[in-house]
């Protein structure tokens, strides 16, 4: 049975209008609830709560909050990066079913090029063969011009396929420019540039093959008392923090090295074909720059008191897996955190 409004579409719309604004109004009201600043990501994983649409979103949510466990940037972001980017790697599959259809349609035009081809061929042939047993001039001209009709033919099949190449190639062009920036949006973080927890697991992948048996270091950074910057200056600041650290980051490393932000104020490198003391060096550069940081608040001039960041850093061993590469250089930063923090610490630290 089909359903069909009663209602004039003028007074659905409305309808419709009045329903995003309770929706809209729950999800800011769901955000305030639990401390969490109304940007477009907290927004958007609340949003997708509210709606249902995700039950494993929602499960998570409850979970969380049923164990008593606040919710905080940090989580929404992982809950987006896992439940909602997903919607970019749709795009991908789109775009995938797109190149298909072109290389279908391709294959198509060059069967049908071919097939005029053989046409010619045999033409060619038959004219040749009949050639051979006829000598008056009234033949040889019905051949020429049977040969020419046939020329003609596949010329023009071979002028229309020539065409359809060239606007695929620029078809083909444009798609592949378009998988590329869904491929960096989908590995990287909006807020800094840097690569994002996706992107480090696709690094980790290629240097699983391309540097198995040479060093690969790792730096974990964690901006000190970040909770403190965000209470005096709000959110936004912390924001512009973070990303003055990512940029600090960024020109300290070299082409090689892979910068990601792994969430919220913490940030880890991966330094392949570096050793340790080469880590704690590049780690410690990072320290004194960061340190050496003073920002001015545009709106009002106000000097934001300085800041600071820990490090960790740890080198892989033999036959190592990245886990535990990973699990020392944190236990490195939790060293360096608990023994007064602006400071770097290394898995030489640890006992
Ligand atoms: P510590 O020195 O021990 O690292 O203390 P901390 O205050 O830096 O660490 P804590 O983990 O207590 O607080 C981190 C805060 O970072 C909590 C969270 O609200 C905030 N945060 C997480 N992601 C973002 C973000 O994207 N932007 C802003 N402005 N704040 C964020
Ligand atoms: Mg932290
Ligand atoms: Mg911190």
């Amino acid at each position: 049975m089909s359903v069909v409004s009663a209602e004039p579409a003028a007074v659905q719309s409305a309808r419709n209008l009045n329903d995003a604004r309770v929706i809209a109004h729950e999800v800011i009201e769901f955000l305030i609830t639990h401390g969490l600043h109304p940007g477009p990501i907290n927004y958007a994983v609340a949003y997708e709560y509210r709606m249902g649409g995700d039950p494993a979103l929602n499960a998570r949510i409850d979970a969380h909050l049923a164990a008593g466990k606040r919710l905080d940037d940090l989580l929404m972001r992982e809950l987006y990066d896992e439940h909602l980017a997903v919607e970019q790697l749709r795009n991908l599959r789109g775009l995938g079913g797109d190149l298909q259809q072109l290389v279908d349609g391709l294959i198509g035009d060059i069967h049908e090029a071919g097939h005029h081809a053989s046409g010619f061929h045999s033409t060619v042939e038959n004219n040749i063969s009949l050639l051979k047993h006829r000598k008056d001039g009234e033949a040889v001209n019905a051949i020429a011009a049977d040969l020419l009709a046939a020329t003609v033919k596949v010329h023009s099949s071979n002028a229309a396929l020539k065409a359809r190449l060239e606007s695929a190639d620029q078809e083909a062009r444009k798609l592949r420019d378009e998988l590329e920036r869904h491929r960096r949006e989908a590995l990287s973080d909006p807020l800094t540039g840097l690569f994002n927890r996706r992107g480090m697991e696709y690094h980790l992948d290629e240097m699983a093959s391309s540097c198995a048996h040479e060093p690969l270091s790792v730096v974990v950074l964690d901006i000190d008392h970040f909770k403190h910057i965000n209470d005096t200056y709000g959110h936004t600041v912390g924001d512009v923090v973070i990303r003055h650290v990512a940029r600090v980051m960024q020109s300290a490393v070299c082409e090689e090295d892979v910068t990601v932000r792994f969430g919220g104020e913490e940030f880890v490198i991966l330094m392949p074909r570096r050793n340790l003391n080469e880590a704690e060096a590049l780690a410690e550069s990072i320290r004194v720059k960061v340190e050496r940081l003073r920002l001015i608040r545009r709106q009002d001039k106000l000097a934001l008191d300085p800041f600071t960041v820990s490090l960790g850093v740890a080198c892989r061993r033999e036959g190592e897996g990245f886990d535990g590469i990973f699990e020392r250089a944190d236990k490195a930063l939790y060293a360096a955190k608990n023994s007064g923090r602006n400071r770097v610490l290394t898995e030489l630290a640890l006992n």
